[in-house]
């Protein structure tokens, strides 16, 4: 491009930005908290971007944890690293006394998903990682929203703490429950969560409560042809207990999930496995039915090895609780994201946008809904996916919310939303989220009587006699569940 070309460019993309910027902020209060998060689109451009450039597995995240840091320090929070037996996890806190409010950031990508900013799919490393749910962005715009909070805190000598949870492993290590089991969240008041979507809304739905568990079989090596008598196969093992649950899934309670894949089914087909193993996800929006499937599960476990004779043992990778809303932060965050208002696209992200709606076979008027917002919806049971947000939420009062990070149409955990995640349309969603958080927070700090309607609607949900017992037992964080065995 020529030198002028490129400043033209360079104009009206910046005018295309500012414009947006203008319109979607119309009718925000003005504070300090907001002055900040609308002169700092770059400094969020750059961070989710370079965290989107490294994706780094769950509990790997050395490089996006220190990006993280690094910025929360920069702007004068103390941070204590490597908490609850997790070198990636953090905590990071500003601010004195009460009210204390807890922002969640994740940071964590997907194996398999690596994918460059345009609207086919090309990966950039061929099986590499990738931001695939976004969670590039997701902890840019938590630190965003912390750090805009602190600049109200400051500028209205108010007192009160924002404390930024630095959440590992997202996708199946379960960081975050480590962390509570630890305590970490203790005399925290609220927690406020958010996660990259393809509609800017309040989260309403429990999802489900899961258990990960890795079921191992072991078996006798042998010639496959030569002396297949002496042997006795783990891969049998593995699929005998597969077919098992295949059947016994025709009887379990409609809103379950059962899911499963083999990771060793063994090395050459010429040698009987000796070893074999599988692992699976066990959901169910009740923990109590929870409990009841991996008994079930593990007793076809047992049945299989019994039948193949050969030996299975299990353990229990992770597993998360469903989540406890609570209607009163829903509401008020409702209201702060009518005021933030949707993402505005301009007229490159547009193009993007147009060009992945026409791969999916869609029609691009499915793209109006970026700029709404959705109406508050009632509380639902279910919805398939899980994490471990839910156990932060059965022990602080928790709400979270989505915005339109992800183009619509696109599936979750999809080349689509690697590439989204990547572009200045994430960097939008993520400001948005930023500006949701601190207008929030702002108000539970000038409100405490919030905070105590919440606390009672989660103490009556909770119940008297509830106990926090984790899913995952008393195991130390699996460490190395992203790396290749
Ligand atoms: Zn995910
Ligand atoms: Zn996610």
């Amino acid at each position: 491009m020529k030198k002028t070309a490129v400043i033209f460019f360079l104009i009206m993309a910046v005018s295309a930005f500012t414009g947006a910027q203008k319109k979607s902020s119309r009718n925000l209060p003005a504070n300090a908290a907001i002055t900040y998060l609308e002169g700092s689109f770059h400094v969020y451009d750059r961070l989710q971007k370079q965290i989107w450039s490294h994706p780094e597995l769950g509990f790997l995240e050395t490089l996006s944890s220190a990006a993280h840091q690094q910025h929360l320090r920069e702007n004068g929070f103390t941070v204590e690293a490597g908490v609850a037996g997790m070198p990636t996890a953090y905590v990071a806190t500003y601010g004195q006394g009460g009210p204390v409010i807890g922002i969640l950031a994740e940071f964590d990508a997907l194996p398999g998903l690596s994918q460059d900013t345009v609207p086919y799919r090309k990966p950039l490393v061929e099986g590499g990682n990738g931001h695939a749910c976004g969670h590039n962005v997701f902890g840019a715009g938590s630190i965003a929203g912390a750090v805009a909070v602190k600049q109200w805190l400051e500028a209205n000598r108010r007192q009160g703490t924002i404390k930024v949870f630095g959440t590992p492993a997202e996708e199946g290590g379960g960081g975050k429950v480590y962390m509570v089991r630890e305590g970490l969240f203790g005399g925290v008041d609220i927690v406020l969560d958010w996660h990259p979507g393809t509609q800017n809304a309040v989260s309403t739905g429990t999802g489900t409560a899961i258990r990960m568990i890795d079921y191992t079989f072991r078996g006798v090596a042998a010639h496959a042809a030569g002396s297949p008598d002496k042997g006795r196969s783990a891969l049998d093992g593995v699929e005998a207990f597969n077919y098992m649950v295949n059947l016994l899934r025709e009887h379990v309670p409609a809103s379950s999930r059962i899911h499963y894949v083999i990771v060793n089914g063994g090395e050459a087909p010429n040698v009987v496995p000796d070893y074999a193993r599988v692992s699976y996800y066990i959901r169910s929006p009740r923990r109590d039915v929870l409990e009841e499937l991996t008994a079930w599960t593990g007793q076809a476990a047992e049945g299989a090895a019994k039948g193949t004779q050969t030996a299975v043992s299990h353990e229990v990778i992770a597993g998360f609780y469903e989540l406890l809303g609570n209607r009163r932060l829903q509401e008020l965050v409702q209201q702060k994201l009518e005021l933030t208002g949707g993402v505005i696209y301009d007229e490159r992200e547009r193009e993007f946008a147009r060009e992945i709606v026409k791969g999916l076979n869609l029609s691009d008027t499915i793209l109006a809904g970026v700029a709404r917002v959705q109406p508050l919806r009632e509380p639902s049971a279910g919805g398939g996916g899980s994490t471990d947000v839910g156990d932060v939420s059965w022990n602080v009062p928790a709400v979270s919310f989505n915005t339109a990070v992800f183009i619509p149409g696109s599936a979750g955990h999809s080349w689509q939303n690697a590439a989204a995640a990547g572009t200045t349309i994430g960097t939008k969603g993520l400001i948005n989220a930023a500006k949701v958080f601190a207008l929030t927070a702002i108000d539970l700090y000038s409100n405490p009587q919030i905070i105590q309607e919440a606390r009672q609607e989660f103490e009556q949900k909770r119940g008297a006699g509830f106990q926090y017992v984790p899913l995952l037992g008393n195991r130390p964080p699996a460490l190395d569940y992203r790396v290749k065995k």
